[in-house]
């Protein structure tokens, strides 16, 4: 199990960064609608300020209480929408609100000492908006309803005129919101992170394919196709390279080594690429695309020419841990200037393309780049 059984967290930091930074857009509206709706009532409770005590200064004084929640709330309800605020602001954001409104909570409780009972269950309201609705880290939020809990209690104590069965009972009936509050807070915590994972693990599966770890056709057509990316640079390289007579590996040394000359191939591939910018798929069974975008004809070139004589060169064991097996590649690398291109859909002029021109390379005798700029004449290396 890699999910914490205490607080619900992934226990690995790099997978729980992830996780929060793929959640941190929900997380943001989340902290900034439940920091408004918690605004609108802690002002509106003013009123039962006014209906305990009258007008007078202890009630401004609790006016003053209410505002500072207010605005504080609204501060990080304000800036949780309209800032791209980081993980950790996020949570800063939350601890100040929380730490705030309950601090407010016990000054506006100590000057109304008759209603306790009332305030013991305002405050149950709040513990379970702690656990529950602002997102925070648990242990934060934990640690927060703890304190405000056991000050209460103690408040509670010192100024309310409860008997001592009612503070006991009191006092138990908040751990119990303490404990279940922290309960559903964890469950929910294990709950989406499997859920994360499980998504995680679907998105791998329908992206890639199992045998070399490379995009498929799925992602060539619903991801690459529609933007390939380029960082504003209106350069767009496909390179198509196929395995050199690969048939013949698997009639020589059998199924199980050809798919290491293939997983050789393509990790060679993955490791000369720059992921997330490019892309390796799996165009066929030992055809493989890399989709370049940003990169012009030229840089396309050396990279394939760098990617053919390393294969060349490159020796793999075979399963029986003895045989060396060695292949090679033909390449067509083609290249489209985007801001310049008549085409109506560059990328599958541009594959294509290279489709053409790494049958020209297996035509010209194979472990050969050919290579082409649309819209202009043809060379070969
Ligand atoms: P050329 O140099 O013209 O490309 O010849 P070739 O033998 O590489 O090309 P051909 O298309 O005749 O053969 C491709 C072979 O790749 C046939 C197929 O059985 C094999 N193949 C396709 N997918 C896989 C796979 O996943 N694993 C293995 N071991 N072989 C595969
Ligand atoms: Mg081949
Ligand atoms: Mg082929």
């Amino acid at each position: 199990m890699d999910i914490h059984p205490l607080t619900g967290e992934f226990l690995h930091a790099s997978k729980e960064a992830s996780y929060l930074e793929h959640k941190q857009g929900q997380t943001r509206a989340l902290l900034g609608f439940t920091l408004s709706f918690c605004t609108v009532f802690y002002l509106g409770f003013f009123a039962t300020d006014v209906a305990a005590l009258g007008w007078g200064p202890v009630t401004f004084g609790l006016l003053c209480a209410r505002v500072l929640v207010a605005v504080t709330a609204a501060t990080c309800a304000w800036l949780a929408w309209r800032r791209p605020l980081s993980v950790r602001a996020t949570r800063l954001a939350a601890t100040i609100a929380e730490s705030v409104a309950l601090g407010c909570f016990m000054f506006i409780a100590v000057h109304r000492p008759m209603e306790f009972h009332w305030h013991a269950m305002s405050l149950a309201i709040m513990l379970v908006v702690v656990y529950l609705y602002i997102p925070n880290r648990l242990s934060h939020a934990l640690a927060i309803a703890v304190l405000a809990t056991t000050g209460f209690v103690v408040l509670a104590a010192q100024y309310s005129r409860m008997s001592f069965a009612d503070t006991l009972t009191m006092g138990m009936l908040l751990v119990l919101v303490n404990t279940f509050g922290f309960l559903a807070a964890r469950r929910y915590n294990h709950v989406s992170r499997e859920e994360f994972r499980s998504h995680a693990v679907l998105q791998y599966a329908a992206e890639r394919d199992h045998l070399t770890g490379c995009f498929n056709r799925r992602y060539l057509h619903y991801q690459l196709m529609g933007d390939p990316g380029g960082h504003g640079k209106p350069w767009l390289t496909v390179v198509l390279c196929d395995i050199d007579r690969f048939k013949q590996i698997n009639d020589t040394y059998g199924h199980g080594d050809g798919d290491i000359v293939l997983r050789g191939f393509a990790h060679l591939l993955q490791a000369a690429t720059r992921e997330p910018v490019d892309s390796v798929v799996r165009y066929g069974g030992e055809e493989f695309l890399l989709v370049l975008p940003g990169t012009e004809l030229g840089e396309g070139i050396r990279l394939a020419e760098r990617l053919r004589q390393t294969f060349a060169a490159t020796e793999l064991v075979s399963s029986d841990g003895v045989t060396r097996l060695r292949a090679t590649a033909s390449f067509g690398v083609a290249s489209v200037h985007l801001a310049q291109a008549a085409y109506e859909d560059p990328m599958r002029d541009a594959i294509a393309a290279a489709d053409e021109l790494m049958y020209q390379a297996k035509r010209n005798g194979r472990d050969r780049v050919e290579y082409l700029q649309l819209g202009a004449l043809e060379r070969t290396a």
